[in-house]
């Protein structure tokens, strides 16, 4: 399915700002610009090849993509010293979704130690 150019993109190329809390080969961190809880972090992943827009254009090729962005969430929870937090996908406009680029909202009322 051809991808659309969404606000994401941009954040992965830097030519947006954001607030970026981790970053590997794989997966970007950042900070949600409104944020709903203490701690209110979204995951997508950077490489083109796992680019899709939402849960529900999954496909054999990108089906290990939202598995990533969970352990990737894991991991920096573990890091941070956060061990209660909610992770959730929005799927599609009636599920809340506005930016249709794959991504895992990671809340917490802990705070990150930055
Ligand atoms: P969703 O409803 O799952 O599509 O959530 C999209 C989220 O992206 C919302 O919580 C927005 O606050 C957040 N958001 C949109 N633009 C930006 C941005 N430029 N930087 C950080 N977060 C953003």
């Amino acid at each position: 399915m051809p991808e659309k150019e969404t606000i994401f993109h941009k954040i992965i190329r830097r030519e947006i700002p954001a607030s970026i809390v981790y970053e590997d080969d794989e997966v970007m961190a950042f900070k949600d610009k409104h944020p709903k809880a203490k701690t209110h972090l979204l995951f997508i992943a950077k490489k083109e090849s796992d680019f899709v827009p939402s849960i529900n254009d999954l496909d054999e090729k990108t089906a290990h993509v939202p598995l990533l962005l969970i352990r990737k969430a894991q991991a920096l929870a573990k890091s941070k010293g956060i061990d209660g937090y909610q992770l959730k996908f929005h799927v599609g406009k009636g599920g809340g979704q506005e930016v249709f680029f794959l991504h895992l909202h990671f809340l917490s009322e802990q705070k990150i130690n930055d």
